[in-house]
């Protein structure tokens, strides 16, 4: 039987026996594509945050970028209130949710095409970046940007979101994204890249799917140094943390130097990588007069293995122990180099018991300001200019695998801190990286540029199909200034 949508309820449903000309049937092309298995659906009604859920009308899982814009044409004409397309489902503050009952999802794994190109390597926008970068190491390349922390991200979840990979010395994951398809808000598919339509590739990136959904994504490649040495430098606080991080970027020699607090434990830790042509170990070099210097993690490792550590060490064996199932919040924000001490500092003064749980992470990432051009929006650089260095703080919070208490209560007191860190952040002059809990109004978000997103907006999405997430706060800010940064 038919599935369509009822113009006058909102609602989707198979074909009514009697006939009713407000009941449309959805293109027959489109038919194969719903989905009823009660997984993928309950897969689609939340994301990892398990703060929101909201049931897809409908849910399709559409095979080509025409089949996308085909939907969207059908939501266009027929006033279904919004489409929402869902990649892993790994952010975790309603993303990719609709705030309304009736809105059709698309879940996008379906498009998983992988082709790679000399230069660049082609992906379906529901790959995943790990097969992505599995699928570049075959032929001895690697993504130009690296991965993020956690690799099992669809690519488009993650070109939404900007895509803040573990290596400082590169740019974001989207400044390698040189050519994208899009499908508009009104079925139109479009290929922009920095040349061609460049205004839509600009906002498309780190724009959090409000002016089209993204089909495909052509990344930059580059030869991969086939080794990888790497170190957990242990037992500093965050004003240690990151002298030390500092000091190890200013030498030039290392990859990727981040900071690390895990589970209950307060200290910070340096995670330290280098990649290397040779099957030798330049760690004791690179690392002279770092703290804790006989920091050991064992013989170098292929470059492929330990860019998805984090996978496979952290994530993976979490998963298999239902950490995908426990609620978190997440706090995420860019501070500059002058703040970024003295916000931690807050949060640590701040921080209410239980927030941490043996699982819960905190990361203090930073990369060359100079590096990243995509849609993200980062505080305002201070003296030190474009070679400053602007770090993404987050803190992934859970409860832990075992607790007891009762999860909306720990929520709840997650969110209020949060509410608090969110002041400590806007006091420094932070800007939000919108992939976790962190509530903010659009104005906070795009300031003097809104004018111009919303004509953009408008001009791409023209019925507001794709400004429908439960994320995507339009009421009036708190403060309607940006406070001028404090420095620490
Ligand atoms: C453990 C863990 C570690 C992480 N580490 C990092 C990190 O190091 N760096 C980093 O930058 N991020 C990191 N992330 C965050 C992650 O990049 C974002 O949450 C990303 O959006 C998740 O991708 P997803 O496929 O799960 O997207 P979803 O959660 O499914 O969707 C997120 C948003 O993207 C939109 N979207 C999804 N697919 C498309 C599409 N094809 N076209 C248009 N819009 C789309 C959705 O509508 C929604 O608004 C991490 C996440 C987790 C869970």
């Amino acid at each position: 039987m038919k599935q369509g949508f009822h113009t006058r309820t909102h609602r989707w449903s198979h074909q009514p026996s009697a006939h009713d000309a407000r009941w449309i049937p959805l293109p027959d092309s489109l038919q194969a594509r719903v989905i009823t298995d009660p997984d993928p659906l309950t897969h689609a009604e939340c994301d990892l945050g398990h703060q929101h859920h909201q049931a897809p009308g409908l849910l399709l899982r559409p095979q080509s970028a025409h089949e996308v814009a085909t939907a969207v044409r059908f939501a266009a004409q027929h006033g279904v209130p919004g489409v929402i397309a869902k990649g892993a489902g790994h952010a975790t503050g309603g993303q990719a949710l609709a705030s309304q009952h009736g809105a059709l999802y698309l879940d996008m794994r379906s498009l998983n095409q992988i082709q790679v190109e000399h230069t660049h390597i082609t992906l379906g926008a529901g790959a995943t970046l790990r097969a992505a970068a599995e699928t570049a190491w075959t032929y001895g390349l690697r993504l130009t940007s690296g991965v993020t922390g956690y690799a099992n991200l669809s690519v488009g979840g993650v070109l939404s979101a900007g895509g803040w990979s573990l290596d400082h010395v590169t740019g974001t994951i989207g400044d390698y994204a040189d050519e994208l398809q899009i499908v508009d808000g009104t079925g139109t598919i479009h290929t922009c890249s920095p040349s061609r339509d460049p205004e839509l590739h600009r906002w498309v990136l780190g724009g959090l799917g409000q002016f089209g959904i993204i089909t495909r994504a052509k990344l930059r490649l580059q030869p991969a140094r086939p080794y990888a040495s790497f170190r957990v430098l242990r037992g500093m606080d965050h004003t240690e943390m990151l002298r030390a991080a500092r000091s190890l970027i200013r030498r030039g020699q290392l990859d990727s130097v981040y900071g690390r607090r895990r589970g209950h434990n307060p200290s910070w830790e340096i995670l330290a990588t280098a990649y290397h042509h040779r099957n030798d170990d330049p760690m004791p070099d690179m690392l002279r007069g770092a703290p804790d210097p006989d920091a050991h993690a064992g013989d170098p490792q292929p470059y492929i293995d330990q860019i998805l550590s984090h996978d496979t060490d952290l994530y993976d064996p979490l998963i298999e122990q239902g950490w995908a199932e426990i609620p978190k919040r997440w706090w995420d924000y860019f501070l500059s180099d002058t703040t970024i001490s003295g916000f931690l500092a807050a949060a640590h003064a701040s921080e209410p018991d239980g927030m941490f749980g043996e699982s819960a992470v905190a990361l203090a990432m930073p990369k060359f300001r100079r590096s990243v051009g995509t849609g993200l929006r980062l505080p305002p650089p201070s003296a030190r200019g474009e070679g400053e260095l602007v770090w993404l703080a987050d803190g992934l919070l859970d409860p832990g695998l075992h607790y007891s208490g009762d999860p909306h209560q720990w929520g709840r007191a997650a969110e209020s801190w949060i509410e608090h860190l969110t002041e400590e952040a806007a006091h420094r002059g932070a800007t939000i990286y919108h992939i976790g809990n962190v509530q903010h109004s659009m104005l906070e978000h795009y300031q003097r540029t809104l004018d111009h997103v919303t004509a953009l907006r408008s001009e791409y999405d023209p019925v507001g199909l794709f400004g429908r997430g439960l994320w995507r706060t339009t009421e009036k800010p708190a403060t309607a200034q940006q406070p001028a940064p404090h420095h620490d």
